[in-house]
């Protein structure tokens, strides 16, 4: 009798054997940017894959195709909830199927080892057993509906400085006990059909060719799935020996004639070949891509109400001086302050970018909320680093008439090739029809049309020799250069340049700006990005912190939204300081000092330095909260809701106190020497006391916790059950969240001073009391030395309300 899994795999190997060599070997590397080669005789068709951690992008980079913009993954893990995770995948496998997805590249679930890492926006959390418990919940969520998920980049890519060259010098323990193991749940219970190899080399040897794929990937693990290479990461014909399945982008590649001949050349096995396109072959068949199957359907709740829920379950309450929530009815004036109050971030930069369809301003939100209150805005700081991208409200398209630009592509000859009308002028073309590669010369054109007067810097950020024509003049010619050798980086984060330029209410200015393009042969040739837009100029920051003051000071509240952008956290590049961008601290101190009613909203997806903090009612995190942020922070702003979130990885006070803090390769090596001490770890080892831990921030209702007990001991074979009684003790229902951690006393090996097991969330009404269950498997305590290890005898397990406040403790016999 045949397993239907083992006839599954007799099907597959039949339509192996009707395939040619060469037929295998393309099936191996990309069609195109974002697509997978199509077999018809094997009625194999393409598969698209699109990036996922912020929402689903689809096969094109374009304001005309918008998605579903959710919040960032710092975000979603501070909500400490997999069942948000779980719903967050499958939101995600709804904006998949709607644009025609198979594979979501998601989720992120690197490290936050350093605060500096520019993608920590991106990732979950510093601890990769938290970590792999919401990666394995936002991989259900996705591949229960029949899409594919690609937990990446594997592995020990937890920094973006020199990413694609540096040689990460990592033990074995750490690498199994940290970077690992936040991959691991979502491989061995989860079942991810794809996993990403990174960029980044592990011990010497790069990772799309390192025998990390095979073990503890393939052979420990049971990986059935693909391992996709992050893009243009396979560099040479060795990695088609290594267990590296399909290399993205396409066509062109290091493998394709080469792998053919290096096969009958016998220097690479038929069967490694065979192995990879069975891979490929199962994952269509799970997509829904091969034979007379279909993409399964995907039945999700409403995507925008999903995202307004997630990101005020993942706002963190740092601060609150008895300030919130407000009594609305009460409020008669509230001071609105912060470039981020009006242009909020709701997504860090990079590749995880999608194009939302609208995103409304908190300012505009608090307006809507408050329809009797007096909302005044003064913007007090700017907080914009490059340029903005101007969108179709003040643009004229002079072809069309109506609002937009329009961008014509020309060959050597000046012959147009393909021209488009578009809605904003911050373009990506990683995809799509526009013929790039042909195109020498590309061309845009629109008349700006100001609402307001304002001083700005008219101009553009592009790779290439750029001209810029202001009211028919030629203000810039100038030829743009790459700051580092990142193509990524080169490509989504392009050098700005711009002239000073008045502009005036209602009077028209005519625009139009070239790029050449040069001949190019690498990986993203087909690829270009340039915005044309502007930046303010700030003449005199101390005026605009006087005047937000002076609002401040005559209104019953404040509120200052601050923040980062995705020009300070994308990929490419490191931060390069921890202190928020521009005049920003100056602005909550005056403000502070004006109204001691001021709420500090940071809107950034990383830690920043809050020297004010202590200074200020309120210090709420609403991280890059994804489109609906400005709605889901008046909810908590009124008390409709309470701020779920708790912090997933420790925020310093200063840079000097960050124990791992650096991201810097020397002589093209970075190394781990912290060993397994990340994050809180590393701070209770050096004895440092962070602005705030792991774990921490409330809710609007306060809680009681007791009776922590364990219900024997845990072995191989048994897991151990913890319960603790949680009680809510305030006068409004609210959400708490118990988590556990373990130390061992006396230990015979070296270990963190304590580490988290895991965590459980009660939501109660006013005077419920719940008794929580966290299971404890024997994994948890076990430490890796040569393969996973549980040192017999006592543990001590403390329960509480963040890394340092654990006031629960009982203990557990592991044996
Ligand atoms: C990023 C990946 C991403 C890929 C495709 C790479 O630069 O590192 O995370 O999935 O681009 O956009």
């Amino acid at each position: 009798m045949t397993t239907p899994d083992i006839e599954v795999a007799a099907d597959l190997d039949a339509l192996i054997a009707r395939l040619s060599l060469e037929e295998k070997v393309e099936l191996l590397t990309g069609r195109d940017f974002w697509s997978t080669v199509p077999i018809e005789s094997i009625g194999l068709r393409s598969m698209t894959l699109s990036d996922g951690p912020s929402g689903v992008r689809g096969p094109v980079w374009d304001e005309r195709s918008p998605s579903l913009n959710l919040p960032s993954a710092s975000s979603l893990s501070a909500s400490f909830d997999p069942a948000i995770a779980y719903r967050y995948g499958r939101v995600a496998a709804a904006e998949a199927r709607r644009k025609g997805v198979d594979v979501v590249l998601g989720p992120t679930i690197n490290i936050h080892r350093s605060p500096l890492g520019g993608r920590h926006f991106e990732a979950f959390s510093e601890d990769p057993r938290f970590t792999a418990d919401l990666a394995a919940a936002y991989v259900n969520g996705l591949q229960d509906a029949g899409v594919g998920a690609t937990p990446k980049h594997y592995v020990a890519n937890d920094f973006e400085t020199e990413r694609y060259t540096a040689n990460v010098e990592v033990s074995e323990r750490a690498l199994r006990e940290v970077y690992l193991l936040a991959f691991e749940r979502a491989v061995v219970e989860s079942r991810a059909w794809l996993v990403m190899s990174a960029y980044n080399s592990i011990n010497g040897v790069t990772a799309t060719e390192n025998d990390l794929l095979t073990s503890p990937l393939v052979d420990e693990w049971g990986f059935d799935g693909v391992v996709v290479s992050d893009w243009t990461a396979v560099r040479t014909i060795d990695s088609a020996k290594a267990d590296q399945h399909l290399v993205m982008p396409g066509p062109h590649g290091p493998w394709g004639a080469a792998l053919v001949k290096a096969v009958e050349a016998g220097e690479v096995p038929e069967a490694a070949v065979d192995d990879k396109v069975r891979r490929i072959l199962r994952l269509a068949q799970r997509v829904g891509a091969l034979g007379d199957s279909a993409p399964a359907e995907v039945q999700a709740e409403d995507g925008p109400t999903f995202a307004r829920e997630a990101s005020a379950e993942g706002m963190v309450l740092l601060e609150n001086r008895g300030l919130l929530p407000w009594d609305a009815s009460a409020l008669r004036s509230v001071a609105v302050l912060g470039s981020n109050a009006e242009q909020a971030r709701t997504q860090g930069g990079g590749s995880a970018t999608v194009v939302p369809e609208r995103v409304d301003p908190p300012l505009e939100c608090l307006v809507k909320a408050l329809p009797g209150g007096d909302v005044r805005y003064s913007v007090g700081a700017i907080n914009q680093v490059g340029l903005a991208g101007l969108q179709g409200d003040v643009l004229v398209n002079p072809v069309t008439g109506g609002p937009g630009a329009r961008v014509t592509f020309r060959d050597a000859d000046g012959g147009e090739l393909f021209a488009e009308d578009r809605l904003a002028t911050e373009f990506v073309w990683f995809g799509g029809d526009a013929p790039i590669a042909a195109s020498r010369r590309v061309e845009t054109d629109f008349t700006l049309v100001p609402k307001g007067d304002a001083e700005v810097e008219l101009g553009c950020a592009v790779t290439g020799h750029a001209r810029l024509w202001i009211d028919g003049e030629l203000r810039i010619d100038e030829m743009l250069t790459p700051e580092g050798d990142d193509l990524g980086a080169a490509l989504l984060s392009p050098r700005p340049t711009g002239v000073p330029v008045s502009l005036r209410a209602g009077v028209p200015v005519e625009v139009r700006f070239e790029v050449d393009l040069g001949e190019r042969d690498d990986a993203l040739a087909g690829a270009l990005a340039f915005t044309v837009g502007t930046r303010p100029v700030q003449s005199s920051p101390e005026e605009m912190i006087a005047e937000a003051a002076r609002v401040a000071a005559e209104s019953d509240v404040a509120v200052v939204v601050v923040g980062t952008n995705e020009k300070v956290e994308s990929e490419g590049f490191d931060r390069d300081s921890l202190a928020l961008p521009g005049h920003q601290d100056a602005l909550v101190e005056a403000v502070a000092a004006a109204n001691p009613r001021t709420v500090v909203i940071v809107n950034a997806g990383s830690p920043v330095l809050m020297p004010w903090r202590e200074r200020v009612g309120a210090v709420l995190v609403g991280w890059f909260g994804g489109q609906e942020f400005g709605h889901a922070l008046v909810d908590i702003l009124t008390g409709v809701v309470e701020p779920g979130g708790r912090l997933p990885t420790t925020w310093p006070a200063t840079e000097a106190d960050v124990p791992v803090l650096d991201v810097t390769p020397v002589d093209g090596v970075l190394t781990y020497d912290e060993g397994i001490h990340v994050g809180y770890r590393a701070w209770l080892r050096a004895g440092a006391t962070p602005a705030y831990w792991f774990g921490h921030g409330a809710g609007y209702a306060t809680f009681e916790a007791f009776d922590l007990t364990v219900d024997g001991p845990v072995t191989a074979d048994r897991d151990a059950t913890v319960e603790v009684t949680v009680r809510n003790t305030g006068d409004r229902a609210g959400k708490h969240v118990v988590q556990l951690f373990a130390e061992r006393d006396g230990s015979t090996v070296e270990r963190p001073v304590r580490w988290y097991v895991g965590h459980a969330v009660a939501r109660l009404d006013v005077a419920e009391e719940a008794r929580l269950r966290i299971v404890l498997p024997h994994r948890a305590l076990a430490h890796w030395d040569g393969g996973w290890q549980v040192e017999g005898g006592t543990f001590t397990l403390r329960a509480g309300t963040t890394a340092a406040d654990l006031p629960l403790t009982a203990e557990v016999d592991a044996r």
